[in-house]
């Protein structure tokens, strides 16, 4: 690899993709910068790549400011931190992670199903404050059979609804088309979605369309015995309207690995035993968050010997 070529990573992500990246070509850390502005003034000319995730991508300023871009390659299968239409006009490629972070995602959302209908977490902490020994925990609530809806069924919504197809969960979903490959049931809105299943999952992709795609009536329509898990993006859900059906008990509960404005979590939750709170962990395992690395290093790679790409979006 030529080893002048400029790649800006646009916040930390992985320390063995800056390692990988480190060996192949010259590495910028955005986040390192004491200023942006003046990094930009001497290296723009010189970056040819940048390498984001769920946190920070290319927004048109950014595209704006790299004369010499060529590819945004994303350590993420979500791409809404990219400015796509912006990436398209200027002829920019772009690439994702998708299919490697699918398996760990959606076992995820099953964890976060019974993590909040068992009351996992709860009950790790009635052990360790020593609560057992003055009494039996409470009861909680059944997950095997649960009427499991879907937003968006795509990879990784289909392999939640495999997961809980195992837990005898009958499966319903809602997208923008009908899938003519499965026996799922569709529902052509969301609405009509959470009023007919007990547990709702994001796990659509984060459009302008699908900002909040869970607001008020979905989460009425879900109801005081409904669930949601995002395991999508904060912004899908309209979170002051999931706060307050949560504190009025119109919600019966809530898992959740995204936020609106991460690491900004809203504090009122912290107090609800019936939430579960992840620091956005969908992908985070040391296997998964590598092969995530490797896909992304393979993507450049590819790119700059002008050989086809891994795994392109644009
Ligand atoms: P995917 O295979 O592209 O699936 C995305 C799904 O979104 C498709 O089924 C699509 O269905 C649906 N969709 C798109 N626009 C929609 C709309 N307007 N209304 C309803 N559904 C819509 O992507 P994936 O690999 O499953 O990933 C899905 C998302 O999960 C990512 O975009 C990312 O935001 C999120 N994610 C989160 C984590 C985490 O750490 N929590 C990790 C990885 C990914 P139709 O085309 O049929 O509408």
């Amino acid at each position: 690899m030529d080893a002048s070529i400029g790649v800006l990573m646009a916040c930390p992500m992985s320390l063995y993709l800056e390692q990988e990246l480190d060996k192949r070509f010259k590495l910028y850390r955005f986040w390192a910068q004491p200023s942006r502005q003046e990094f930009l003034k001497i290296h723009a000319e010189s970056i040819r790549a940048v390498v984001g995730n769920a946190t920070a991508g290319a927004d048109a300023e950014l595209i704006d400011a790299l004369p010499k871009l060529e590819i945004v390659s994303s350590f993420s299968v979500g791409l809404d931190k990219i400015d796509l239409n912006k990436c398209k006009e200027k002829g920019i490629r772009v690439t994702n992670t998708p299919d490697v972070l699918t398996e760990d995602v959606a076992d995820l959302a099953i964890g976060l199903m019974l993590a909040v209908l068992r009351r996992i977490c709860e009950c790790d902490k009635y052990v360790r404050k020593g609560l057992w020994k003055m009494g039996d925990f409470k009861l909680t609530t059944k997950f095997s059979g649960k009427r499991v809806g879907i937003i968006g069924l795509g990879r990784i919504g289909l392999a939640v609804a495999k997961r809980a197809e195992a837990f005898d969960c009958p499966i319903s979903y809602y997208s923008r088309s009908e899938k003519p490959n499965t026996n799922y049931k569709y529902h052509s809105s969301v609405i009509d979605l959470a009023s007919n299943c007990d547990i709702l999952v994001v796990a659509c992709a984060l459009t302008p369309e699908t900002r909040h795609i869970v607001n008020r009536e979905v989460i009425n329509a879900l109801g005081p015995k409904g669930v949601l898990i995002n395991i999508g993006r904060g912004p899908h859900v309209d979170e002051p309207e999931l706060v307050s059906a949560l504190v009025e008990g119109r919600l019966g509960g809530a898992g959740l690995d995204v936020f609106e404005k991460e690491p900004e979590v809203p504090e009122q939750l912290f107090s609800l035993d019936n939430v579960v709170l992840l620091p956005h962990v969908g992908s985070g395992t040391v296997e998964t968050r590598n092969v995530m690395a490797d896909l992304v290093i393979g993507n450049l790679e590819a790119h700059f010997l002008n050989k086809p790409l891994l795994t392109p979006v644009v």
